[in-house]
């Protein structure tokens, strides 16, 4: 079966920082994995921005509520944020770094993918929304861009703040796919208090106002260790009520993925692995669960290739893909 990862990352840190390595072990796991196609997405947080709005007595307070929660107490960077929040807030700067996938590196390895992996850049705070646009065209000079995505976490933005209306004009106009990070986040962004914008609700304006943009509402709003499918009925609701907006798969359980399929049947969703990201597993891991996971092989077909072929086509996008 032809397979396409909708949402894994470039595996820059494993790699050493450098594009290249980084492109040639997301290429062999996707070889071992069998997947033919994957879309790459970069992530970018601004230390500053996170500065701007996490402050350590804003973390003390979105911690209080989880002071007799022991599943937060159990989780080491919640119980730092709880007991040394400064030290904790510099921690999570750290790590935050350590994961950033610039969108120009991104495309670049995208590009020298041999049309195997697509790119997807990350929003960001720092430029305007116009500045911003203009990046975007000089990413999309690099390399195959598909899309854009924004992390209402790392990015402390609602997607339906009004700033981002332009942007989601010129995307429309360019057939750019919006993906949005829906869920928790690790570390600090476990906090209620502070994924609450990373609800697929906000998208649901979004979706109404720019029918021909493409939405993804990226881990089904399920994402999070201390709240599992925090807002995975959001999700449902959202898809099921916009034509335009898609969930995928990434960072969610089997079980959550049939429940979907009830809700919503096949055409909605979007298999993703999430790779680098998933603790002890490979991507082979991941696929060969999908493969025996007992549904139709038609329902399969759907969610491992068919929906994202169909969207990527839809966009203009020609993928070498084998046949069967
Ligand atoms: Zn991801």
């Amino acid at each position: 079966m032809r397979i396409v990862d909708f949402h894994l990352h470039l595996p820059l840190s494993m790699a050493g920082g450098d594009v290249h390595r980084a492109l040639h072990l997301l290429l062999g796991e996707m070889d071992d994995a069998g997947v033919d196609v994957a879309v790459a997405i970069a992530i970018e947080a601004s230390p500053e921005v996170v500065r701007r709005n996490v402050t350590p007595e804003k973390l003390r307070n979105a911690i209080q509520p989880l002071l007799y929660d022991w599943r937060a107490l159990g989780h080491p960077s919640l119980y730092n944020a709880m007991v040394r929040p400064r030290e904790a807030l510099e921690d999570h700067l750290r790590l935050v770094e350590r994961h950033l996938a610039r969108s120009e590196d991104v495309a670049r390895a995208a590009a020298a993918s041999g049309g195997r992996v697509l790119a997807v850049a990350s929003y960001c705070r720092l430029n305007s929304v116009e500045e911003y646009i203009e990046r975007l065209e000089r990413i999309a000079s690099m390399g195959p861009l598909i899309g854009v995505k924004i992390y209402p976490t790392f990015h402390f933005l609602r997607p339906d703040d009004p700033s981002l209306e332009p942007l989601y004009d010129y995307m429309e106009s360019r057939g750019l796919i919006l993906i949005v990070h829906t869920g928790c986040d690790p570390g600090i962004w476990e906090l209620p208090a502070l994924c609450t914008k990373a609800s697929p609700r906000y998208l649901e304006p979004v979706a109404r106002r720019h029918r021909d943009l493409m939405i993804v509402a990226a881990h089904m709003g399920s994402y999070s260790y201390l709240f599992p499918g925090i807002y995975f009925a959001d999700a449902i609701r959202l898809a099921r009520g916009n034509d335009n907006v898609y969930l995928d798969t990434s960072a969610t359980t089997l079980h959550q993925v049939r429940i979907a399929l009830n809700k919503l049947g096949p055409e909605k969703l979007l298999y993703g692995s999430d790779y680098p990201y998933f603790e002890g597993l490979h991507m082979k891991d991941i696929v060969e669960a999908y493969l025996a996971f007992r549904v139709p092989e038609s329902v399969k077909e759907r969610i491992l290739h068919l929906n994202a072929e169909e969207i990527l086509s839809r966009i203009g996008v020609k993928l070498a893909l084998p046949r069967g």
